[in-house]
C-alpha cells in the first residue's frame, strides 16, 4: 500500500505501521546473537519490560501465541490441565497449541457477560487428585478479553483462589496495557496476582512483531528451551526489540486516545437506528448489522476506503493510525449508507 493512499483499518488494532521514530530506533539498535543471549537489544528490552511489570525476568518472542504456549508448557506438563474461559484466546484462538503440542488438557469455562469466570466455577472444575483425571495445574485468565476490562477485585480473588487450591496463574496480557490505561493503575498493578504475564508489543502498542513473557528467573530460563524447541530461538532480534522497547517507552498512555475514538465511534453509530452498538470498554467494540446490510455496507466501505471485518456481528478495534477524523469520517459513511439502504 503507498503511502499516500489512507486506508482507515478497523479490523484490529494489529495492523498499525511503526512510526518514523520507531523505524530511527531499529535503525540504530545495537544487535547480537539473541540464541546466545548476546543481543544488547532484547537483553534492554526483556529487562525493561520485567521492571515494568515487577517481574524477576522477560523473554522476548515472536508472538503472543507463542508466549501464550511457552507459558502454558513451562507451567504444565503432559497430561496436566489449565483453566481457560471459552472465549479466551489461548483457548479458542490459537489452534489448541497446548493440547496439540504441548499435551495438556484444556478445560474450558464458561465466560460471564463482563469476560470473567465464576470462583465457584473454577472450584468445580478443579480434579480431585485420582488417576481418572488429568491434574489441575493452572488458571489462565485474560485481560483485557474481547475488549472488556476484568474489574481489579475480580482479578484478586480468582488469583487468590487459584492459589489458594494450589494453581498457577497466567494472564494472557496481549492487552494487558489497554486495561491499565483504562483503570488508571500502574501496570504492575494491573498484573498483580499473576504469576506470569504475557504482553503483546504488536497490538495497541504498535511494535510490528512480538511479545514478552514475563515470570520468575526460573521459570523464563526453562521457557527458553520451549521457546527454542518451537522455533521462536531469533538471532539478531534486536531490531525487533528496538521497536518494542519504544512502543512500551512511547506508546502505553497514548491508549487512553484508542478508547476515545473507539467511544466517539460507538456514539455516532449508536445514532444509526439499523445497527445495535455494544459499548466500549477500551478500544474493541461490537456492533450488530442486519444480515441484508452486510454485503452492501462492505462495499460501501470500500468505497469509501474503510476497511473493516463486516459482519451481522461486526468487531470494531481502533488504534494509533486511526485519528478522529478517522472516525468522523467513518460515522459518515455508515450514516450515508444507512440513510440509503432504509431508503430502498
Ligand atoms: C493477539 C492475541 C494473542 C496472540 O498474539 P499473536 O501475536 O497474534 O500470536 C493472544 N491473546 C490475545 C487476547 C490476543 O488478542
Amino acid at each position: 500500500m503507498s503511502k499516500n493512499e489512507h486506508w482507515i483499518d478497523l479490523r484490529s488494532d494489529t495492523v498499525t505501521q511503526p512510526s518514523e521514530a520507531m523505524r530511527a530506533a531499529m535503525a540504530a539498535a545495537d544487535v547480537g546473537d539473541d540464541v546466545y543471549g548476546d543481543d544488547p537489544a532484547v537483553n534492554r528490552l526483556q529487562d525493561y519490560a520485567a521492571d515494568l511489570f515487577g517481574y524477576e525476568a522477560g523473554m522476548f518472542a515472536p508472538s503472543g501465541t507463542q508466549t501464550n504456549l511457552i507459558a502454558l508448557m513451562a507451567h504444565c506438563a503432559r497430561g496436566d490441565e489449565y483453566l481457560v474461559g471459552q472465549e479466551a484466546h489461548t483457548y479458542k484462538y490459537e489452534g489448541g497449541g497446548a493440547a496439540v503440542l504441548g499435551s495438556i488438557q484444556p478445560q474450558p469455562i464458561a465466560n460471564q457477560a463482563d469476560g470473567s469466570i465464576l470462583l465457584s466455577d473454577i472450584e468445580a472444575y478443579i480434579k480431585p487428585d485420582d488417576m481418572h483425571f488429568a491434574r489441575t495445574r493452572l488458571l489462565a485468565l485474560e485481560n483485557t478479553i474481547g475488549g472488556r476490562v476484568l474489574p481489579q477485585d475480580y482479578v484478586k480473588a480468582a488469583t487468590d483462589f487459584a492459589h489458594s487450591r494450589g494453581l498457577a496463574t497466567h494472564l494472557d496480557g496481549a492487552r494487558i496495557c489497554n486495561a491499565a490505561v483504562k483503570n488508571g493503575t500502574s501496570l504492575r498493578e494491573a498484573v498483580k496476582g499473576f504469576d506470569t504475564v504475557s504482553v503483546c508489543l504488536s497490538k495497541g502498542l504498535g511494535a510490528p512483531v512480538g511479545s514478552v513473557l514475563l515470570g520468575p528467573k526460573a521459570f523464563i530460563e526453562q521457557g527458553k528451551r520451549w521457546r527454542k524447541m518451537l522455533g521462536g530461538g531469533m538471532r539478531q532480534a534486536g531490531v525487533l526489540a528496538a521497536a518494542a522497547h519504544y512502543a512500551l517507552e512511547h506508546n502505553v498512555q497514548r491508549l487512553a486516545e484508542d478508547h476515545d475514538n473507539a467511544a466517539v465511534l460507538a456514539q455516532g453509530l449508536s445514532q444509526i437506528e439499523a445497527l445495535k452498538v455494544h459499548a466500549p470498554q477500551t478500544n474493541i467494540f461490537w456492533i450488530d448489522v442486519p444480515a441484508a446490510a452486510c454485503e452492501p455496507l462492505r462495499e460501501a466501505l470500500a468505497r469509501a476506503r474503510i476497511r473493516a471485518t463486516v459482519g451481522p456481528r461486526m468487531r470494531l478495534v481502533t488504534h494509533l493510525d486511526v485519528s478522529a477524523a478517522d472516525v468522523a469520517r467513518t460515522v459518515e459513511v455508515f450514516q450515508a449508507f444507512f440513510a440509503d439502504w432504509r431508503a430502498q
